[in-house]
């Protein structure tokens, strides 16, 4: 019954991705705007069936972890509303942890930079997966086996939620009304996936925004005479778009960094351990820094401009900032 309901939802989907595709394709040709690129969106697939198809290798594993947590399991929803709607909310809220770490810890950014690296915004960004995030994704949801939600039902609800995932990738769709308050809508996905300092690390929820609101993460898409016209992709660009480059260069520049002789280890802890552009001599710079830089502050010192003469703020955010979004990143989507 289970397998039937995995292989149902993919043979829906499959031909509605198809579709919404294809429209996008259509639409944007139609008003003369370029969302696609053959190269770009090749790296999109490729990335998706790579990661699709370590997914399932590992899935026997923790499957064999789920089904003992869930034989174990400490407490157990018995109404079948309450449980599938239980299963939704605390997995997404879940799912927002798992992405904000992605997003704040080097080690994690360099799995999910790969689903930044895109500079354009269209449907198959949202397949543009983060390769191997499968092998800890699983880490993340221990709590529901164990809560008692079936391993099946969380694999299926997640492959659910990851449609919605997908669709939010999208330039063509400008706000949603009333959703605007309860989902994760594809005004705010524009936002993950700018590289603006104000839009930095933002909007991290797959399914509802609440979860961005209570936790500080929330940005809303601000009209271009507010701020700036959204700019995708990693505040420094790739230098080659090949497969390898696309995959490990985060992990390269890791290993650059420590491997480097003139710093001790705490400095390597942070390297590895610290947020994405974070440097021991501030030739890089944090998401946070970069806001810093932008709303007229000095980088650490909390100087702002007024107070001090018109320091090399503009030079620092050219340097290597956000080697983050160096090197600046669903699985499928978020
Ligand atoms: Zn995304
Ligand atoms: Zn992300």
């Amino acid at each position: 019954m289970e397998e039937f309901r995995e292989q149902l939802l993919f043979l829906i989907t499959t031909p509605l991705y198809i579709i919404i595709i294809g429209a996008e394709i259509l639409l944007s040709n139609y008003h003369h705007r370029k969302l696609y690129s053959w190269k770009d969106t090749a790296a999109n697939i490729y990335l998706m069936l790579a990661n699709t198809a370590i997914e399932l290798l590992i899935r026997t594993s923790y499957f064999a972890l789920f089904i003992y947590l869930n034989q174990h399991a400490i407490y157990q929803i018995t109404h079948p509303v309450v449980y599938w709607i239980a299963l939704i909310i605390i997995q997404d809220f879940l799912f927002y942890w798992l992405h904000r770490f992605d997003h704040e810890i080097r080690l994690f950014w360099a799995v999910h930079v790969t689903h930044h690296s895109s500079d354009q915004m269209n449907f198959t960004v949202g397949f543009r997966s983060s390769l191997f995030q499968p092998f800890y994704r699983f880490i993340y949801f221990i709590p529901l086996a164990w809560f008692g939600f079936r391993p099946m039902d969380i694999v299926f609800i997640f492959s659910v939620t990851q449609i919605w995932g997908i669709f939010v990738h999208t330039e063509l769709i400008r706000k949603m009304g009333w959703l605007e308050y309860i989902l994760v809508t594809p005004s705010h996905h524009r936002v993950h996936h700018a590289s603006n300092a104000k839009y930095l690390d933002k909007n991290m929820g797959m399914l509802l925004i609440f979860w961005d609101k209570l936790f500080g993460t929330f940005q809303p898409e601000l009209l271009e005479k507010d701020y700036q016209p959204i700019k995708y992709g990693l505040t420094k660009p790739l230098e080659k778009d090949t497969p390898v480059t696309i995959i490990f260069h985060e992990w390269d520049s890791i290993r650059k960094d420590i491997s480097r002789k003139d710093i001790g280890w705490k400095e390597k802890y942070w390297y590895l351990f610290g947020p994405p552009g974070w440097s021991h001599d501030g030739s890089r710079l944090t998401s946070e820094q970069l806001r810093e830089a932008e709303d007229g502050f000095q980088p650490s010192t909390g100087i702002s401009h007024s107070e001090k003469e018109f320091v090399e703020i503009p030079t620092l955010i050219n340097v290597d900032s956000h080697q983050r979004h160096p090197q600046y990143g669903p699985d499928q989507n978020p």
